[in-house]
Protein backbone atom coordinates (compact mmCIF):
# COMPACT_ATOMS: atom_id res chain seq x y z
CA UNK A 1 0.00 0.00 0.00
CA UNK A 2 1.43 3.32 -0.87
CA UNK A 3 2.56 5.76 1.68
CA UNK A 4 -0.87 8.17 1.18
CA UNK A 5 -2.93 5.40 1.56
CA UNK A 6 -1.53 4.04 4.21
CA UNK A 7 -2.39 7.59 5.78
CA UNK A 8 -5.62 7.12 4.56
CA UNK A 9 -5.99 3.78 5.99
CA UNK A 10 -4.93 4.99 9.47
CA UNK A 11 -7.24 7.70 9.91
CA UNK A 12 -10.41 5.59 8.48
CA UNK A 13 -9.49 3.06 10.72
CA UNK A 14 -10.35 5.00 14.13
CA UNK A 15 -13.59 5.20 12.62
CA UNK A 16 -14.48 1.60 11.62
CA UNK A 17 -12.88 -0.34 14.18
CA UNK A 18 -15.58 -0.06 16.24
CA UNK A 19 -17.94 -1.29 13.46
CA UNK A 20 -15.89 -3.81 12.51
CA UNK A 21 -15.05 -5.55 16.33
CA UNK A 22 -19.16 -5.49 16.29
CA UNK A 23 -19.58 -8.19 14.11
CA UNK A 24 -19.03 -11.95 14.46
CA UNK A 25 -17.03 -13.94 11.92
CA UNK A 26 -20.21 -14.35 9.61
CA UNK A 27 -23.11 -12.88 8.18
CA UNK A 28 -26.26 -15.14 8.73
CA UNK A 29 -28.99 -13.58 6.71
CA UNK A 30 -32.86 -13.69 8.00
CA UNK A 31 -34.35 -15.51 5.38
CA UNK A 32 -36.40 -18.95 5.38
CA UNK A 33 -35.11 -19.84 1.51
CA UNK A 34 -31.49 -20.41 1.90
CA UNK A 35 -29.63 -18.78 4.28
CA UNK A 36 -25.69 -18.17 3.40
CA UNK A 37 -22.81 -16.56 4.90
CA UNK A 38 -21.02 -13.56 3.61
CA UNK A 39 -17.87 -14.59 5.21
CA UNK A 40 -15.18 -13.26 3.12
CA UNK A 41 -15.92 -10.02 3.59
CA UNK A 42 -16.09 -10.30 7.45
CA UNK A 43 -12.79 -11.91 7.32
CA UNK A 44 -10.95 -8.57 5.77
CA UNK A 45 -8.26 -7.50 7.91
CA UNK A 46 -9.88 -4.39 10.02
CA UNK A 47 -6.64 -2.35 9.09
CA UNK A 48 -7.29 -2.33 4.99
CA UNK A 49 -11.09 -1.47 5.09
CA UNK A 50 -10.53 1.96 3.86
CA UNK A 51 -12.22 2.03 0.17
CA UNK A 52 -14.91 -0.15 -1.58
CA UNK A 53 -16.19 0.41 -4.94
CA UNK A 54 -19.65 -1.05 -4.97
CA UNK A 55 -20.00 -0.87 -8.90
CA UNK A 56 -17.54 -2.92 -10.52
CA UNK A 57 -17.82 -5.30 -13.94
CA UNK A 58 -15.76 -8.53 -14.74
CA UNK A 59 -12.91 -7.33 -17.03
CA UNK A 60 -10.37 -9.54 -19.31
CA UNK A 61 -7.25 -7.48 -17.35
CA UNK A 62 -8.56 -7.82 -14.00
CA UNK A 63 -5.68 -8.95 -12.15
CA UNK A 64 -3.56 -6.39 -12.82
CA UNK A 65 -6.53 -4.04 -12.32
CA UNK A 66 -7.10 -5.26 -9.12
CA UNK A 67 -3.72 -4.46 -8.45
CA UNK A 68 -3.88 -0.82 -9.67
CA UNK A 69 -6.95 0.06 -7.89
CA UNK A 70 -4.97 -1.39 -4.68
CA UNK A 71 -2.60 0.78 -5.34
CA UNK A 72 -4.94 3.62 -5.72
CA UNK A 73 -6.59 2.84 -2.29
CA UNK A 74 -9.61 0.77 -3.12
CA UNK A 75 -9.27 -2.22 -0.86
CA UNK A 76 -12.54 -3.46 -1.93
CA UNK A 77 -14.54 -4.73 -4.90
CA UNK A 78 -17.80 -5.15 -5.55
CA UNK A 79 -17.85 -7.08 -8.78
CA UNK A 80 -20.97 -7.72 -11.34
CA UNK A 81 -20.91 -10.16 -14.35
CA UNK A 82 -21.09 -8.75 -17.97
CA UNK A 83 -22.30 -9.95 -21.33
CA UNK A 84 -20.09 -7.17 -23.09
CA UNK A 85 -16.29 -6.27 -22.73
CA UNK A 86 -15.43 -3.23 -23.88
CA UNK A 87 -12.42 -2.85 -22.66
CA UNK A 88 -11.07 -5.79 -25.44
CA UNK A 89 -11.93 -3.28 -27.99
CA UNK A 90 -9.06 -0.81 -29.48
CA UNK A 91 -10.47 1.06 -32.84
CA UNK A 92 -13.49 2.49 -33.22
CA UNK A 93 -15.07 0.19 -35.03
CA UNK A 94 -14.86 -2.73 -32.22
CA UNK A 95 -15.85 0.21 -29.68
CA UNK A 96 -19.17 0.76 -32.29
CA UNK A 97 -19.83 -3.17 -32.18
CA UNK A 98 -19.75 -3.50 -28.13
CA UNK A 99 -21.73 -0.40 -27.98
CA UNK A 100 -24.41 -1.90 -30.06
CA UNK A 101 -24.12 -4.72 -27.64
CA UNK A 102 -24.33 -2.85 -24.53
CA UNK A 103 -27.60 -0.90 -25.76
CA UNK A 104 -29.20 -4.31 -25.88
CA UNK A 105 -28.14 -5.28 -23.03
CA UNK A 106 -28.80 -2.04 -21.23
CA UNK A 107 -32.43 -1.92 -23.23
CA UNK A 108 -33.41 -4.99 -21.43
CA UNK A 109 -33.52 -7.08 -24.98
CA UNK A 110 -34.16 -10.67 -24.45
CA UNK A 111 -31.70 -13.26 -25.47
CA UNK A 112 -31.33 -16.90 -24.64
CA UNK A 113 -31.07 -17.85 -21.18
CA UNK A 114 -28.08 -20.02 -22.38
CA UNK A 115 -26.61 -16.22 -23.09
CA UNK A 116 -25.90 -16.04 -19.10
CA UNK A 117 -24.02 -18.90 -17.79
CA UNK A 118 -20.59 -17.47 -19.25
CA UNK A 119 -20.58 -14.35 -17.91
CA UNK A 120 -22.31 -15.54 -14.41
CA UNK A 121 -18.74 -18.56 -14.77
CA UNK A 122 -16.74 -15.36 -14.90
CA UNK A 123 -17.49 -14.26 -11.97
CA UNK A 124 -17.46 -17.14 -9.92
CA UNK A 125 -13.91 -17.17 -11.04
CA UNK A 126 -12.92 -13.75 -10.64
CA UNK A 127 -14.27 -14.48 -6.50
CA UNK A 128 -12.77 -17.37 -6.47
CA UNK A 129 -9.10 -16.24 -7.56
CA UNK A 130 -9.62 -13.10 -5.50
CA UNK A 131 -11.04 -14.14 -2.08
CA UNK A 132 -10.96 -11.27 0.60
CA UNK A 133 -10.08 -8.92 -2.30
CA UNK A 134 -13.30 -8.88 -4.43
CA UNK A 135 -17.26 -9.74 -3.39
CA UNK A 136 -19.71 -9.98 -6.55
CA UNK A 137 -23.92 -9.56 -6.94
CA UNK A 138 -25.49 -11.88 -8.76
CA UNK A 139 -26.89 -11.19 -12.11
CA UNK A 140 -30.47 -11.44 -12.66
CA UNK A 141 -32.07 -11.18 -16.07
CA UNK A 142 -35.12 -10.01 -16.01
CA UNK A 143 -35.87 -11.32 -18.96
CA UNK A 144 -35.89 -15.00 -17.83
CA UNK A 145 -39.15 -16.92 -16.81
CA UNK A 146 -39.59 -16.12 -13.15
CA UNK A 147 -38.71 -19.88 -11.60
CA UNK A 148 -35.57 -20.36 -13.66
CA UNK A 149 -35.01 -16.41 -12.92
CA UNK A 150 -35.08 -17.48 -8.77
CA UNK A 151 -33.06 -20.45 -9.52
CA UNK A 152 -30.44 -18.61 -12.04
CA UNK A 153 -30.08 -15.78 -8.40
CA UNK A 154 -30.40 -18.39 -5.99
CA UNK A 155 -27.76 -20.85 -7.21
CA UNK A 156 -25.19 -17.87 -7.73
CA UNK A 157 -25.89 -16.50 -4.37
CA UNK A 158 -24.61 -19.90 -2.67
CA UNK A 159 -20.90 -18.84 -3.32
CA UNK A 160 -19.98 -16.99 0.32
CA UNK A 161 -18.63 -14.11 -1.54
CA UNK A 162 -21.55 -13.00 -3.06
CA UNK A 163 -23.40 -9.90 -1.11
CA UNK A 164 -26.55 -8.59 -3.11
CA UNK A 165 -28.40 -9.05 -6.76
CA UNK A 166 -27.04 -6.71 -9.62
CA UNK A 167 -27.09 -5.17 -12.13
CA UNK A 168 -30.79 -5.30 -13.01
CA UNK A 169 -31.38 -3.95 -16.59
CA UNK A 170 -34.98 -3.24 -17.30
CA UNK A 171 -36.52 -2.38 -20.60
CA UNK A 172 -37.17 1.68 -20.53
CA UNK A 173 -39.88 2.44 -18.47
CA UNK A 174 -40.63 -1.12 -16.99
CA UNK A 175 -38.56 -0.25 -13.90
CA UNK A 176 -41.75 -2.02 -11.98
CA UNK A 177 -40.09 -5.29 -13.73
CA UNK A 178 -37.35 -5.22 -10.57
CA UNK A 179 -39.90 -6.13 -8.02
CA UNK A 180 -39.81 -9.42 -7.98
CA UNK A 181 -36.08 -9.96 -8.07
CA UNK A 182 -36.03 -7.34 -4.99
CA UNK A 183 -38.97 -9.49 -3.28
CA UNK A 184 -36.30 -12.45 -3.72
CA UNK A 185 -33.72 -10.48 -1.78
CA UNK A 186 -36.11 -9.50 0.86
CA UNK A 187 -36.62 -12.96 1.00
CA UNK A 188 -32.89 -13.53 1.29
CA UNK A 189 -32.98 -11.25 4.58
CA UNK A 190 -32.53 -7.90 2.70
CA UNK A 191 -29.75 -8.13 0.17
CA UNK A 192 -28.71 -4.78 -1.49
CA UNK A 193 -29.56 -4.79 -5.06
CA UNK A 194 -28.37 -2.63 -7.73
CA UNK A 195 -29.83 -1.12 -10.54
CA UNK A 196 -28.76 0.05 -13.84
CA UNK A 197 -29.86 3.96 -13.10
CA UNK A 198 -28.53 5.28 -16.35
CA UNK A 199 -29.93 5.82 -19.99
CA UNK A 200 -31.78 4.24 -21.15
CA UNK A 201 -33.66 3.86 -17.52
CA UNK A 202 -36.16 7.18 -17.45
CA UNK A 203 -37.33 9.06 -14.77
CA UNK A 204 -40.15 6.86 -14.40
CA UNK A 205 -37.79 4.15 -13.56
CA UNK A 206 -36.25 5.80 -11.20
CA UNK A 207 -39.29 6.57 -9.15
CA UNK A 208 -40.75 2.81 -9.82
CA UNK A 209 -37.14 2.06 -8.06
CA UNK A 210 -38.34 4.64 -4.90
CA UNK A 211 -41.78 2.82 -4.69
CA UNK A 212 -40.56 -0.45 -4.68
CA UNK A 213 -38.24 0.24 -2.27
CA UNK A 214 -40.89 1.81 -0.21
CA UNK A 215 -42.73 -1.61 -0.49
CA UNK A 216 -39.39 -3.40 0.57
CA UNK A 217 -38.12 -1.47 3.19
CA UNK A 218 -35.39 -4.13 4.41
CA UNK A 219 -33.77 -3.75 0.79
CA UNK A 220 -31.38 -1.66 -0.06
CA UNK A 221 -32.12 -0.58 -3.95
CA UNK A 222 -28.96 1.13 -5.19
CA UNK A 223 -29.15 3.33 -8.11
CA UNK A 224 -26.40 2.99 -10.73
CA UNK A 225 -24.19 5.57 -12.19
CA UNK A 226 -25.99 8.46 -10.18
CA UNK A 227 -29.11 7.79 -11.97
CA UNK A 228 -27.10 9.15 -15.07
CA UNK A 229 -28.98 12.37 -16.45
CA UNK A 230 -31.88 12.21 -14.33
CA UNK A 231 -29.61 12.69 -11.28
CA UNK A 232 -31.09 15.29 -9.32
CA UNK A 233 -34.51 12.81 -9.51
CA UNK A 234 -32.40 10.34 -8.00
CA UNK A 235 -31.02 13.06 -5.57
CA UNK A 236 -34.18 13.68 -3.83
CA UNK A 237 -35.60 10.20 -4.31
CA UNK A 238 -32.97 8.96 -2.00
CA UNK A 239 -33.54 11.75 0.37
CA UNK A 240 -37.13 10.62 0.75
CA UNK A 241 -37.16 6.71 0.95
CA UNK A 242 -34.45 5.48 3.72
CA UNK A 243 -33.58 2.01 1.60
CA UNK A 244 -33.00 4.07 -1.28
CA UNK A 245 -29.10 4.44 -2.28
CA UNK A 246 -27.05 6.03 -4.74
CA UNK A 247 -23.89 4.87 -6.54
CA UNK A 248 -22.03 7.65 -7.85
CA UNK A 249 -20.24 6.22 -10.45
CA UNK A 250 -20.39 8.17 -13.95
CA UNK A 251 -21.42 11.10 -12.12
CA UNK A 252 -21.51 13.97 -14.47
CA UNK A 253 -21.13 16.89 -13.14
CA UNK A 254 -19.07 17.54 -9.82
CA UNK A 255 -21.28 20.52 -8.50
CA UNK A 256 -24.34 17.90 -8.46
CA UNK A 257 -22.19 15.38 -6.20
CA UNK A 258 -20.52 17.72 -4.09
CA UNK A 259 -24.28 19.06 -3.50
CA UNK A 260 -25.48 15.46 -3.02
CA UNK A 261 -23.05 14.99 -0.60
CA UNK A 262 -24.01 17.79 1.58
CA UNK A 263 -27.70 16.88 1.61
CA UNK A 264 -27.83 12.97 2.12
CA UNK A 265 -23.60 11.94 2.87
CA UNK A 266 -25.19 8.71 4.16
CA UNK A 267 -27.16 7.54 0.75
CA UNK A 268 -23.96 7.57 -1.14
CA UNK A 269 -21.58 4.86 -2.68
CA UNK A 270 -18.41 5.15 -4.43
CA UNK A 271 -18.04 3.58 -8.03
CA UNK A 272 -16.42 3.39 -10.65
CA UNK A 273 -18.42 1.31 -12.91
CA UNK A 274 -15.62 -0.55 -14.28
CA UNK A 275 -14.29 -0.51 -17.74
CA UNK A 276 -16.70 2.18 -17.91
CA UNK A 277 -14.82 4.51 -15.83
CA UNK A 278 -11.33 4.29 -14.42
CA UNK A 279 -11.03 3.29 -10.41
CA UNK A 280 -8.35 5.30 -9.64
CA UNK A 281 -9.82 8.59 -11.81
CA UNK A 282 -13.04 8.03 -10.06
CA UNK A 283 -11.60 8.10 -6.59
CA UNK A 284 -9.48 11.17 -7.22
CA UNK A 285 -12.77 13.31 -8.61
CA UNK A 286 -14.86 11.98 -5.07
CA UNK A 287 -12.24 12.62 -2.61
CA UNK A 288 -11.68 16.62 -4.62
CA UNK A 289 -15.46 16.93 -4.54
CA UNK A 290 -16.09 16.19 -1.21
CA UNK A 291 -14.54 18.01 0.84
CA UNK A 292 -16.01 17.38 4.65
CA UNK A 293 -14.42 14.43 5.47
CA UNK A 294 -16.86 12.57 7.44
CA UNK A 295 -19.27 13.01 4.13
CA UNK A 296 -15.88 11.35 2.39
CA UNK A 297 -15.30 8.45 4.83
CA UNK A 298 -19.45 7.41 4.63
CA UNK A 299 -19.81 7.80 1.00
CA UNK A 300 -15.75 5.92 0.57
CA UNK A 301 -16.51 2.92 3.23
CA UNK A 302 -19.34 2.99 5.72
CA UNK A 303 -22.31 3.29 3.68
CA UNK A 304 -21.46 -0.03 1.59
CA UNK A 305 -19.53 -1.58 4.42
CA UNK A 306 -23.23 -1.17 6.78
CA UNK A 307 -25.23 -2.76 3.54
CA UNK A 308 -23.30 -5.55 3.33
CA UNK A 309 -22.93 -6.34 7.10
CA UNK A 310 -26.60 -5.82 7.28
ZN1 LIG B 1 -22.49 -1.24 -14.59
Amino acid sequence: MPHHARRHAAAFCQLTDQHVRSRSSGVDLDTNVKPYRCARYSNLPEERLVTIDIHAHVTDDLDARLTADSDAGIDLTVLLSTRVHPERASSVEQVQAEFRSLQNVVAGEAVDPSEFAAPAMELRAALDAHPGRVVGMAAAPLTLERRTLVEFVDDQLQHPSMVGIGELTCAPDAGQTIEPVVQLADDHGGLPVLVHGFAPNTEGDLRSYAAIASRHPRVPIIIGAFGGLNSMLAIELATDVSNLYIDISSALQIFVLRAAAGRIPSKLLFGSNTPYGLPAASLKTVQAAITDRGALTAVLHDNAAGLMRR
